[in-house]
């Protein structure tokens, strides 16, 4: 697409060097005499938006100039057909023409390009559900302070030009974008107004924190870091998340919890459960209901019964103490205590070891009535690798 990847990658000799700087250099002229051309603006002032640091592709290659031209021309859904252009700022089949200011407008398109690359685009079989409208809003928020406005037709224009998917809804300005509505709802909470924080971070954009990082550096006017590289969407295993989440729908009160679990999960309301110990971590967090608590053993009870990926819970650790002690004439040791929550949440696990010589004495135990009742140390672990398991889920794989 551009000349771009190949200057100052290579440690080539001066001739090299120097042609593939004419190269680029040419790119830019190019693309600045047709931008100026296409938007009525001077050659000066197009050029220098396309030298601009902005313009230099932070999350890919250079977006250029001529190839957002053409998008408007030949794209399948967006491009002109036999009655005359498709799209302009209002959007989809709105027939006033672009407005161009001539100064920051490519400047802008750009920005709108790279914010729609750090999502995950949507593949084949997958229906774009985000309209172009709503994302226009969210460009706006996150490209704030480098670019005030986005037009709906931009929003679109720029989706086209990366080779999104774009789904036309019947009779609207507006377009489906295919782009993960998911990633798109945890963007919207992070940088909307008055939006709660999303506190999951499972469908964060995978380009957020580069772009956020090239933006701020592109401000400051200071050198960009490498290239950003798009994660290979590798699904990390999480059997406990894959199990518990098809339990939606049950109705019992495992689906209730696997209800909620899912719904949170979704909307970025909390991290994935990858383990049961995890999802007791989460309910410490929200102060569930003693129903709700309930539903959550009977789950990881159920869960632990029947998989044999299933491994004995550890609680989050609260404090770590260790002090030397003198001894008892075979010398000085040491005393280690720590504290982990018991899996309610009102109560502690405690851990001992005694490491003065002669004494050596090791020791692990619940101190919560109710978690005594409902919660088994795993039989043959260590004491420093203790795990529980349910009573009732123990109690059941004993009766089997
Ligand atoms: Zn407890």
């Amino acid at each position: 697409m551009s000349g771009l990847a190949s200057v100052g990658c290579e440690p080539g000799t001066e001739i090299e060097m120097s042609s593939n700087n004419h190269a680029y250099n040419r790119e830019l002229q190019q693309d600045a005499r047709s931008w100026a051309a296409f938007t009525g603006s001077k050659y000066t002032a197009a050029l220098r938006q396309m030298t601009s640091p902005f313009t230099q592709g932070l999350l890919g290659d250079r977006p250029s100039a001529r190839h957002l031209i053409s998008v408007l021309d030949q794209h399948p859904l967006v491009g002109t057909d036999d009655d005359g252009p498709s799209l302009s700022d209002n959007g989809f089949y709105a027939d006033d023409p672009w407005r161009f200011n001539g100064q920051t407008d490519f400047v802008e398109l750009v920005l709108v390009v790279e914010m729609l690359r750090m999502f995950t685009p949507t593949v084949a079989g997958q229906e774009p559900e985000l309209s172009s409208y709503k994302l226009k809003h969210t460009a706006e928020q996150f490209l704030r302070p480098h670019c005030d406005y986005v037009s709906n037709g931009r929003l679109i224009w720029a989706a086209a030009a990366l080779g999104l998917d774009l789904v036309d809804r019947g009779g609207s300005l507006n377009l489906s974008v295919g782009v993960s509505e998911r990633e798109h709802h945890y963007l919207r909470r992070l940088t909307g107004s008055g939006q709660e924080r999303p506190r999951g971070h499972q469908f964060r954009p995978p380009g957020l924190l580069h772009l956020q990082d090239a933006l701020a550096r592109c401000a400051a006017g200071g050198p960009l870091t490498g290239a950003w590289v798009r994660p290979a969407s590798a699904q990390v295993g999480a059997p406990f998340h894959d199990w518990l989440t098809a339990q939606v729908g049950r109705p019992d009160p495992v689906g209730d919890i696997a209800n909620d679990y899912t719904a949170g999960v979704r909307d970025s309301d909390h991290p994935i459960a990858s383990t049961p110990g995890e999802l007791l971590s989460l309910l410490y967090d929200v102060e569930p209901s003693p129903s709700f608590y309930d539903a959550a053993v009977a789950a990881i009870a159920e869960w632990m019964a029947t998989s044999p990926e299933a491994a004995p819970i550890r609680t989050d650790l609260v404090t770590r103490d260790a002090h030397e002690v003198a001894g008892w004439g075979a010398g000085p040791g040491d005393i280690e205590v720590y504290r982990y929550r018991c899996p309610c949440g009102f109560g502690e696990i405690v851990e001992e070891h005694d490491n003065t010589p002669g004494f050596r004495e090791h020791d692990v135990h619940i101190r919560c009535d109710r978690c005594r009742e409902e919660w088994l140390f795993a039989a043959g672990l260590p004491v420093r690798g203790w795990g529980l398991v349910p009573a009732i889920g123990a109690g059941r794989a004993q009766a089997g």
